[in-house]
């Protein structure tokens, strides 16, 4: 999977690189700028030291976003792993991803492949410099992806009942997670399913109602005053929140509240989560899930 992140909320770039006496975190010259991968400003000694760095302020560009690629081996031994982290100001074109692509590869293969197996693709954020790569990737002739010999569907994408259309085949599974949670925040298009609805209330309710530890929810989760609180979906559709809304539903007080649209959607969200970064499921549990969540889909 890969992305970038804004870190203007994180440490201040570009900052003194004391082993190589550097400055990281200028991704390239402001004059005809591209992005340059792994730039260091030399600092070096001398009397004009201090103006030097003034100008590398003047004659560079600051990159306030880190481009980061991590591999989830799905396996309970193996740790998610950043294989590649570089700074841009986001005016990067689709060569330079093909060079880190490829940088990546040439290194995969050389200390991973024989463990955790060849790298087969590439999932992004939908980007679409990202995007016209990945493209590529499943249409070329040369193309790194193995495809199944299938003539059917392998890559498309899901439309919503309300008429909205998400890109589910070509963008990583937490920024899809993250889209199909968002529909629940939107107070002008409930989510209706037959007789029964889900809403974020419920979600709320549960909140105000139960203890932290039963639900793990933050008060950032159920009002989402920040789009890049990428957790909080997660969280959301976690099965304690589900577990928590059954028992919203099994009161006997004025709180009760017919949960089970919320709880079903919430339950085909955490599944389709599960079917890429599940731990625990072998390869014919993912195959069921893939399944149940496109034919949900497709049916609703
Ligand atoms: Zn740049």
């Amino acid at each position: 999977m890969q992305a970038c992140r804004n870190l203007a909320h994180g440490r201040i770039f570009p900052r003194w690189e004391s082993r190589r006496d550097t400055l990281i975190g200028f991704c390239g010259q402001k004059d005809a700028h591209t992005c340059h991968l792994g730039l260091e400003v030399a600092v070096g000694s001398g009397e004009d030291v201090y103006s030097h760095i003034v100008d590398s302020f003047g004659t560079n560009v600051m990159g306030s976003y880190a481009r980061v690629v991590t591999v989830n081996p799905l396996h309970e031994k193996l740790p998610k792993l950043i294989v590649f982290a570089s700074i841009t100001c986001s005016s990067f074109v689709a060569s330079w991803v093909l060079e880190h692509w490829q940088l990546m590869k040439r290194e995969w293969d050389v200390h991973c492949r024989a463990t955790v197996g060849p790298v087969i693709g590439h999932a992004s954020d939908g980007d679409s410099k990202r995007r016209k790569l990945m493209l590529v990737d499943y249409g070329g002739s040369s193309c790194v992806r193995w495809k199944l010999d299938w003539d059917g569907w392998i890559f498309s994408g899901v439309v919503s009942p309300i008429g909205d259309v998400y890109d589910l085949g070509d963008q990583d599974p937490p920024h899809n997670g993250k889209k199909l949670v968002n529909l629940l925040y939107r107070s002008t298009h409930p989510l209706v399913l037959g007789d029964h609805h889900a809403c974020l209330e419920h979600v709320q309710l549960i909140y105000k109602l139960y203890p932290h530890d039963m639900h793990a929810l933050n008060f950032d989760d159920v009002v989402r005053r920040d789009r890049q609180n990428w957790a909080g979906p997660q969280r959301l559709c976690s099965r304690q929140v589900q577990k928590c809304l059954k028992m919203l539903e099994d009161r006997g007080d004025v709180h009760r509240e017919r949960t089970l649209g919320t709880r079903l959607y919430l339950e085909v969200v955490a599944d389709y989560i599960d079917i890429f970064y599940s731990l625990s499921l072998d390869l014919q549990s993912r195959v069921v899930l893939c399944t149940k969540v496109f034919f949900f889909f497709r049916l609703w």
